[in-house]
C-alpha cells in the first residue's frame, strides 16, 4: 500500500489547486515544496507585482489630479512593507487550507527516477498518483547576465527597497509593461526595449499601441524593433541598441531583464517515468492535465502555455479531479489581465484569427461611450468584441478602466456558448464599467443605442 494516494511536487498555485481538489474528493495527499507555499504567483510574481502597481498607480494619479492641492512624497518602504503584509497574510490563508483538507505539506525538494516513488530529504515515499507542478525558471541569456546588483530579475527588482532614478526594462511583454507602469508611476525615468515591432507581442496590435502611447506620454522611452545586449555593468548598466534608425548607447543605473520563462523540471527523471515533453521542454500533457504517463498529471508553467496562474490553478483542479475520478477537461477559454497604466483584458481569437476558420465581425466600443469612465475619468480605451456568423464570441480585447474585470465576463458567455442574440435579453447595472459589453452585444444584435 503506497503512503500517500497522490503525491505533488511544487506548492505554487497548480500544486495547490492539485493538491486541494484531490484531498476534497478523498484522496490522502502530500504536498512537496522546496521553497514557499503559494510559489511564484503569491511571493514573487502576480500578487507583489499587483499590490505594488496598484499602489503606485494611485500615487500618480493623486499627484497629477487637478483636486489635489500642495504636495506629498511617496513613501516607497511602506509601499513595499504593505506587499510583504499581503502576502504573508495570503500565505497564510493557503497553509490553512491545505491543513483544513489534511494534506500534509513536505518541505524539500523531490526527486523522482523511478515510478511510483519520490525521494525527499533523504527518504522515500510513495504514491498512486504523481502531479508535476515545479512551474518555470526565468530564461537568462548571455547578452543579458544577472548579477544581483543591477542587473536583476524582475522579482529581485520589485523587492528593491529604494529605486534609482533611472531603470532600463529589457522585454515589453506582460512583465516588462507592469513594471514600467510601476517604476514610472513612482517618478522614475524608464526605458523599455523590446525585440519585436510592438509592445506586448502576440496580443492585439490596438491594444498594444495605446499602451505604447500611454506609456510615451508618460515620458517612457519605448524602442521597439530593437535588438539589445549588456556592454558595461559597473555603477551603471549600459547596453548596445541596434534600433531600426542605428546603434544607440542606453544606459540606466538599474537593468531589470524580462525576457521570458522556461519549464523547471531539475531533479525529476521524466523519461524514466515516462513522461514526455514537447520540443520546448514543458511536459506534455492532454485537456485532462495527465501527461504521457497515465498514473502521472501535470499542471501550471511546467505543462505550458500560458504561463499565468490563470491557467495554472484552473490546470491543478483539473489534474485534482481527474485523479479524484471526477471527470472534468480543461476550459476552452482562458482570460489573460495585464495591468498597465490603462488595464488590459483578453480572451478568445482575434478577428483575423477567427476569419480563418469561417465568417466573423468584429464591434468596436470606446470607453468615450461608457458613462462610468466618464465618472471614473479615464475615458481612453476601447472593447473590441469578435463575433461569429452564429453570434458565438469568439474573442474579446478590451484596454481601459476595469478590463480585467470585465474579461471574466465576457469569459463566462464564450464558455458556457450563450449566442449574443440571447445575451442580448441580460440588463446590466448602470452606470457599470462592464455596460461596454452590454452595448457591444446592443450593437452586434440590433444597433447602436448610445
Ligand atoms: C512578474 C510576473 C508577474 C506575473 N503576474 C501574473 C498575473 O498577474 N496573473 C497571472 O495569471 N500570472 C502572472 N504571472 C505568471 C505566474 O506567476 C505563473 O504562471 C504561476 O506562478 C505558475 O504557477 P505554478 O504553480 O505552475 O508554478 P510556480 O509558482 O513556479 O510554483 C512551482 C513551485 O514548485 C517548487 N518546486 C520546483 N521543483 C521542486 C522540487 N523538485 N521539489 C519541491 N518543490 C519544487 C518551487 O519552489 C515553486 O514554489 C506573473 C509572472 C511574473 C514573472
Amino acid at each position: 500500500m503506497p503512503d500517500f494516494d497522490v503525491v505533488v511536487i511544487g506548492g505554487g498555485v497548480a500544486g495547490f489547486a492539485a493538491a486541494v481538489r484531490s484531498a476534497e474528493l478523498g484522496k490522502s495527499v502530500a504536498i512537496v515544496e522546496k521553497d514557499l507555499i503559494g510559489g511564484e504567483c503569491l511571493n514573487r510574481a502576480c500578487i507583489p507585482s499587483k499590490t505594488l502597481v496598484d499602489a503606485a498607480k494611485l500615487v500618480f494619479r493623486a499627484s497629477k489630479s487637478t483636486f489635489m492641492t500642495g504636495s506629498f512624497s511617496v513613501n516607497y518602504s511602506a509601499i513595499q512593507d504593505q506587499k510583504d503584509k499581503v502576502i504573508s497574510s495570503l500565505r497564510a490563508g493557503l497553509a490553512q487550507t491545505l491543513e483544513k483538507h489534511g494534506v500534509k505539506v513536505i518541505r524539500g525538494t523531490a526527486s523522482v527516477s523511478r515510478e511510483g516513488e519520490a525521494s525527499v530529504n533523504g527518504q522515500t515515499i510513495t504514491y498512486s498518483h504523481l502531479v508535476i507542478a515545479t512551474g518555470s525558471v526565468p530564461i537568462s541569456l548571455p547578452d543579458f547576465p544577472l548579477n544581483g546588483r543591477n542587473v536583476l530579475d524582475p522579482w529581485t527588482a520589485m523587492n528593491l527597497r529604494s529605486l534609482p532614478d533611472n531603470i532600463v526594462i529589457v522585454g515589453g511583454g506582460v512583465a516588462g509593461v507592469e513594471l514600467a507602469t510601476l517604476f514610472r508611476a513612482l517618478g522614475k525615468n524608464v526605458t523599455v526595449i523590446e525585440l519585436m515591432p510592438q509592445l506586448l507581442p502576440g496580443f492585439d496590435k490596438d491594444v498594444a499601441e495605446l499602451t505604447k502611447k500611454r506609456l510615451e506620454e508618460r515620458d517612457v522611452r519605448v524602442y521597439l524593433n530593437t535588438k539589445s545586449k549588456i556592454v558595461k555593468a559597473d555603477e551603471r548598466v549600459e547596453f548596445e541598441a541596434q534600433t531600426p534608425s542605428g546603434i544607440e548607447r542606453i544606459a540606466g543605473e538599474l537593468a531589470v531583464i524580462t525576457i521570458g520563462r522556461k519549464a523547471f523540471t531539475g531533479g525529476l527523471d521524466l523519461k524514466a517515468i515516462g513522461v514526455e515533453t514537447d520540443q520546448r521542454g514543458y511536459v506534455k500533457v492532454d485537456e485532462t492535465a495527465r501527461t504521457t504517463n497515465p498514473k502521472v498529471y501535470a499542471a501550471g508553467d511546467v505543462a505550458g502555455m500560458p504561463l499565468s496562474a490563470t491557467k495554472a490553478v484552473k490546470q491543478g483542479l483539473v489534474a485534482g479531479d481527474n485523479i479524484g475520478g471526477k471527470a472534468s477537461r480543461m476550459p476552452k477559454y482562458i482570460p489573460t489581465s495585464i495591468f498597465a497604466d490603462l488595464e488590459i483584458g483578453v480572451v478568445g481569437q482575434t478577428l483575423e484569427q477567427a476569419l480563418k476558420e469561417g465568417e466573423a465581425k468584429e464591434i468596436v466600443v470606446r470607453m468615450s461611450e461608457v458613462p462610468r469612465a466618464w465618472t471614473l475619468g479615464e475615458t481612453e480605451g476601447f472593447l473590441k468584441l469578435v463575433i461569429d456568423s452564429k453570434g458565438l464570441i469568439k474573442g474579446a480585447h478590451m484596454i481601459g478602466e476595469g478590463a480585467t474585470e470585465v474579461v471574466n465576463a465576457i469569459t463566462i458567455a464564450m464558455e458556457t456558448g450563450i449566442p449574443v442574440f440571447e445575451l442580448y435579453r441580460i440588463q446590466f447595472s448602470h452606470p457599470t464599467v462592464s455596460e461596454v459589453i452590454e452595448e457591444a452585444i446592443q450593437r452586434a444584435v440590433v444597433g447602436e443605442v448610445f
